[in-house]
């Protein structure tokens, strides 16, 4: 049977790439030796990791003044990197769910933290707006996407301090004014690659404000000044992510890819809202292009499992909703074709006639 790719992450990856993937292990570039068997310390490996840096660069439009680096460790060592580096006294932070909080918890190891905003008083169903951001802060953090509750910020926020970004979920998905932000940062296993790298964009005049002596590995620096190989980079994902950034441009670039995202998720979020059975959970300004969720209507809340059941059968895969949400989450990264989500709205129409 065929299957419909949801999961929210790791995640869905362009068939080409996965083929271009396999071939690399068995013979990579036509060396005759395996991409897992190789020094990272060779030219058809620098090769590699520097079209990844410049077709990241192209693609998201990255001005000359900052700097792109791959690293291990996922986003979650991001969490307690960047105040580390750029925590004095005091940083601000939108409190907008899960990630935002694991990001919070780590920062109070380094300084005082202020939560600027938060959505936390209706469980996460929308981004705060308007928020006053004091000008003493170090930086202000934000998370771009809230993968679990399925949203998203709009536009690029003003921000009279250094702007840093969680952009795991949503990276390379829309245009994004990257001048903007001090600092853009994400796992690579939602929109590009599979688990095992991160990556980091961070304007230059960042890489002079870091604030205390730290261990070599947690300096930005180090990771800057060393082209991502300080120590052994995870090579097969970096292979991967930019397969995935050849296989974007040949499609058209960032704004193809952005307009089959918003198709995608109009398309999904009309038939939520259209299906008697079925409704979103999260302010309608705010809703996820990447992460879409939604739940059982009232009344209805019963036929939840058989609903699951039912997709299943219909070969979706990856719509349960993460655990603290409930409900259904498709998630609709770079690499969902549109056909997927065809397939999920047929679906849903096909349940809502079996229950009239
Ligand atoms: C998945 C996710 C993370 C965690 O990433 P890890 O690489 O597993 O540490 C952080 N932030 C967001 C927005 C995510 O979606």
């Amino acid at each position: 049977m065929k299957k419909y790719n949801f999961n929210a992450g790791p995640s869905i990856l362009p068939d080409v790439v996965l083929e271009a993937a396999a071939k690399a292990i068995i013979d990579f570039d036509g060396t005759g030796l395996s991409l897992l068997s190789i020094s990272h310390r060779t030219p058809e490996f620098d090769a590699v990791l520097a079209e990844a840096k410049s077709l990241f660069r192209e693609l998201l439009n990255i001005p000359d003044n900052y700097q792109i680096y791959f690293v291990g460790g996922g986003a979650s060592t991001q969490f307690f990197h960047i105040p580390a580096n750029f925590l004095g006294k005091k940083a601000g932070y939108v409190h907008t769910g899960v990630w935002t909080k694991k990001a919070i918890k780590e920062a109070k190891f380094y300084g005082q933290v202020q939560i600027v905003a938060s959505s936390e008083d209706k469980n996460f169903t929308y981004i705060p707006k308007n928020f006053e951001i004091p000008s003493d802060l170090d930086y202000l953090y934000i998370c771009a996407n809230n993968t679990i509750y399925g949203t998203e910020y709009k536009s690029d926020i003003d921000s009279p301090v250094p702007l840093i970004a969680d952009m795991s979920s949503d990276i390379l998905s829309r245009p994004v004014d990257v001048s903007k932000y001090a600092m853009i940062y994400g796992g690579a296993q939602k929109n590009l690659a599979p688990a095992g790298v991160s990556f980091v964009i961070i304007r230059d005049d960042m890489l002079q404000s870091v604030k205390r002596e730290l261990p070599t590995m947690m300096n930005v620096n180090t990771h800057v000044e060393n082209n991502s190989m300080f120590n052994t980079p995870p090579v097969f994902p970096i292979y991967v992510l930019r397969e995935t950034l050849k296989w974007m441009k040949a499609e058209g670039g960032l704004e193809v890819i952005y307009a089959r995202n918003q198709k995608k998720a109009a398309l999904l979020y009309a038939e939520i809202d259209r299906n008697s059975l079925f409704r979103g959970t999260v302010a309608e300004e705010d809703r996820s292009l990447m992460n879409i969720c939604f739940v059982m209507s009232e009344g209805n809340e019963e036929l939840a499992s058989e609903f699951m059941s039912f997709a299943k059968e219909r070969g979706m895969v990856g719509i349960k909703g993460h655990r603290l949400v409930g409900g259904f989450r498709a998630s609709c990264y770079n690499a969902c074709p549109v056909e997927s989500v065809e397939a999920l709205v047929a679906c849903m129409q096909e349940f809502e006639q079996l229950h009239k």
